[in-house]
């Protein structure tokens, strides 16, 4: 579905990534791990379009993508979680629901994503009428994500979700990434927590200063913690 080939991307002279391949299949979970600074935000915004890579291509069902626009690209379906869940703390969660609906023309298609993400995060349903900013952390996380799957995209990129969130709250948040891709969105999953991603995803890439230095499957890079 996605392929980055011979990617390098810089900011100013300093370059962030270092001759990236990956690749994600339809249906997959592919998770990018790797410590603080080794460019997995990066790979992550060169495939929406945030920093173009210099050299090199991203192809998205084998036509390129590296050239378009950010809102170009996310009107393909590709759509993403970035690093710090960002809501906007004073819209209601149901405003902030609404400004992921612009991909959707029909009434019909915005009433069945609503429905979908509401039995998804129930919690959601609740703080409806709710300010985003007196959500908790979590539940500013579930609606970071709710809004990136209005208009049912096919690929959906999560920088981080598991971020600054206690243990029971990934789990839940991480079981529902799971289910949304057996729903039938391809997932790719950056993180920094290693295992946790491993254990909902098919493959994983690691990565260190720039350079992706291991693919594997998901389970063969788990390690005993
Ligand atoms: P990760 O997501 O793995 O923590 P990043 O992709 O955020 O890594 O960063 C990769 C490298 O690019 C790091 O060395 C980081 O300091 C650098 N970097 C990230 N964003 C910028 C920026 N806006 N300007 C300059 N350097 C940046
Ligand atoms: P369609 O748009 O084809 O009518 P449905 O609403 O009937 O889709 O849903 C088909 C399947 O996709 C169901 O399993 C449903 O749970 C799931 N689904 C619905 N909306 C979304 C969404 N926004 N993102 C991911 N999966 C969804």
């Amino acid at each position: 579905m996605l392929e980055l080939r011979n990617v390098n991307t810089y900011y100013g002279n300093i370059q962030a990534l270092r001759d990236i391949n990956l690749t994600i299949g339809e249906g997959e979970i592919v998770t990018l791990i790797g410590a603080n600074g080794a460019g997995k935000s990066t790979t992550l915004m060169t495939i929406c379009g945030a920093t173009p890579p210099r050299t090199g291509e991203v192809l998205f069902e084998g036509k390129p993508i590296h050239t378009m626009k950010p809102n170009e690209i996310v009107r393909l379906g590709i759509s993403q979680v970035p690093e710090g869940r960002l809501i906007f703390p004073d819209l209601t969660v149901q405003e902030n629901l609404d400004l992921g609906a612009f991909l959707r023309s029909d009434k019909e298609g915005i009433a069945r994503d609503l429905d979908y993400i509401f039995d998804l995060f129930p919690i959601l349903a609740q703080r409806r009428r709710q300010a985003g900013g007196t959500l908790s952390g979590g539940e500013q996380q579930m609606l970071a994500i709710s809004r990136a799957i209005m208009g049912r995209p096919r690929l959906l990129l999560l920088d981080e979700p598991s971020l600054g969130l206690a243990p029971i709250i990934i789990q839940q948040i991480f079981n529902i990434i799971q289910k949304i891709n057996g729903d039938g969105t391809t997932v790719f999953l950056v993180e920094q927590n290693a295992n946790q991603a491993l254990k909902i995803a098919h493959r994983g890439y690691v990565m260190e200063t720039g350079r992706i230095t291991l693919e594997a499957p998901a389970e063969s890079l788990l390690t005993n913690e």
